[in-house]
C-alpha cells in the first residue's frame, strides 16, 4: 500500500504522524513509504532518516496527498489539507469532529474514509491512542508547574522537594485516570507531598495499591476540594468526563482561599477546563495571573516535546497501521472490534454516533 506523511501545518504544531523506525517496519512489510520533505524535523527526525529506513521524500506537497492510498497525520486535516483530499483514500489521523463542523461536512464530501485515533478503544474500555498523549501532558504538568511555582513566574517561589529541613510543596491532583496519575507519580518521584482526588472508587484503590499509600487518595467532594484549595502549592486539573464539557470544579471566589502564588496547571482546558478563572493559553506565553493565582492552561501540552511526544505516539499507532495497510481498512475494522469505532466518516456519511448528533446529521 502506498503511504503518505505529509508535513503538519497545523499552527505550532511539530509532530510528525511516523517515526523513520516506523517508517521501516511498513516498508519491510513491502509497503511504500512517501514523506514531505522536512516533515519530521520539527520532532528531530530529518530527511536522511526516512531516507535510510527506505521511504521517499517528496518535496512537492501535491504529490505527497495525490500519491496517497493511506494518509498519516497527527492533527486533523487543516482547510487547504481537506482539498487535497480524494475520494478512495483512507486518512488516520486525531479528527475530534465533535467540536468541528465545518471540518465534519468537508470530510463527508471528499469521499474519504476518516479514522480518528481518538475513538479507538482497547480491551479495558481505554482509548489507547489518547493515552500517551496523555502519559505526555500528565507528566508536563509537574514540570510547567514547578516552574510556574518560581518567583520570576509569577509564583510563591516554593520549591516542591523542598530541602533537608524545609517541607515538600504539596500538590494537589483532581482527576486520577492517566493525566492525573502520571501527574502524581511526577510529583511523587520529585518529593512533593501528593494527594490525588477522584469520583472513581475503583480508581483510586488501583492508585492506592499502585502506589501503597506514598500518594494520598481522597474522593472527590465540593469539601474535599475546598481543602485542597486551602492547603495546596499546585493543583492540576485532570477531569474527564467522556462527551462532555470539564465541570468548573474550582471557582474564581475560591482563589480567595488560596495561598498567594499558588499554581492552577488545568490539563483539561482542551475540554474547556475545570477551573472557572481557565482560559487556553499558548507554549508561546502559557501563563497568566488571576487573583494572585498563577494559571498555566495550554492546549496542545503535548506539542512541547514533540520528539517524545512522535515517538509515543508512533509507539501506540504502528499496529493499527500495520492492520490498515497490510489488510486494506475494511478488513482491519472487520477483524478488530476495538478498531471499528474509529471509523468517523466513510462514504459521505458520518459513521460515528457523536459526531453525528452534535450536527443533527444521519449517521
Ligand atoms: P481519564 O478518563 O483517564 O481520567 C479522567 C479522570 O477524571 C477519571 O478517573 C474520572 O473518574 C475523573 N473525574 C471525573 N469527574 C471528576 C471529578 N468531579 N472529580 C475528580 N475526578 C473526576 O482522562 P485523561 O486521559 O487523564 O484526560 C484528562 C483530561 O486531560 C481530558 O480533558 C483530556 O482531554 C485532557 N488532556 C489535555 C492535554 C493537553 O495538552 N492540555 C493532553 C492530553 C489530555
Amino acid at each position: 500500500m502506498q503511504i503518505a506523511i505529509p508535513k503538519e501545518i497545523k499552527n505550532h504544531e511539530y509532530r510528525v504522524a511516523l517515526t523513520p523506525t516506523g517508517a521501516r517496519e511498513l516498508i519491510g512489510r513491502g509497503h511504500g513509504v512517501t514523506v514531505q520533505a522536512g516533515a519530521g524535523e520539527g520532532a528531530g527526525f530529518a530527511d536522511d532518516a526516512y531516507e535510510a529506513a527506505g521511504a521517499r521524500i517528496e518535496a512537492d506537497v501535491a504529490k505527497v496527498w495525490d500519491s496517497a492510498e493511506l494518509i498519516l497525520k497527527v492533527k486533523e486535516p487543516q482547510s487547504e489539507e481537506v482539498k487535497r483530499l480524494k475520494s478512495g483514500q483512507t486518512l488516520f489521523t486525531y479528527l475530534h469532529l465533535a467540536a468541528e463542523e465545518s471540518l465534519t461536512r468537508g470530510l463527508i464530501d471528499s469521499g474519504v474514509t476518516c479514522i480518528a485515533y481518538e475513538t479507538i478503544t482497547d480491551r479495558q474500555g481505554g482509548l489507547p491512542l489518547l493515552a500517551p498523549m496523555s502519559t505526555v501532558a500528565g507528566r508536563m504538568a509537574i514540570q510547567a508547574g514547578a516552574h510556574s511555582l518560581e518567583k520570576a513566574q509569577g509564583g510563591s517561589g516554593v520549591l516542591l522537594p523542598g530541602v533537608p529541613g524545609v517541607a515538600p510543596a504539596r500538590v494537589a491532583v483532581i482527576g486520577g485516570g492517566v493525566v492525573g496519575e502520571n501527574a502524581a507519580r511526577m510529583a511523587l518521584g520529585l518529593g512533593a507531598e501528593v494527594t490525588v482526588l477522584d469520583k472513581s472508587i475503583p480508581r483510586l484503590e488501583v492508585l492506592d495499591d499502585r502506589y501503597q499509600g506514598r500518594m494520598k487518595t481522597v474522593f472527590s467532594t465540593a469539601d474535599a476540594i475546598d481543602e485542597a484549595v486551602r492547603e495546596s502549592d499546585l493543583i492540576v486539573g485532570a477531569v474527564l468526563i467522556p462527551g462532555a464539557a470539564a465541570p468548573k470544579l474550582i471557582t474564581r471566589a475560591m482563589l480567595a482561599d488560596m495561598k498567594p502564588g499558588s499554581v492552577l496547571v488545568d490539563v483539561a482546558i482542551d475540554q474547556g477546563g475545570c477551573f472557572e478563572t481557565s482560559k487556553a493559553t499558548t507554549h508561546a506565553e502559557p501563563t497568566y495571573i488571576v487573583d494572585g493565582v498563577v494559571h498555566y492552561c495550554v492546549a496542545n501540552m503535548p506539542g512541547a516535546v514533540a520528539r517524545t511526544s512522535t515517538q509515543a505516539l508512533t509507539n501506540a499507532t504502528l499496529p493499527y497501521i500495520i492492520a490498515l495497510a497490510d489488510k486494506g481498512w475494511k478488513q482491519a475494522l472487520a477483524d478488530d472490534p476495538h478498531f471499528l469505532p474509529g471509523l468517523n466518516v466513510h462514504n459521505g456519511q458520518v459513521t460515528y454516533r457523536a459526531v453525528a448528533d452534535a450536527f443533527g446529521l444521519e449517521s
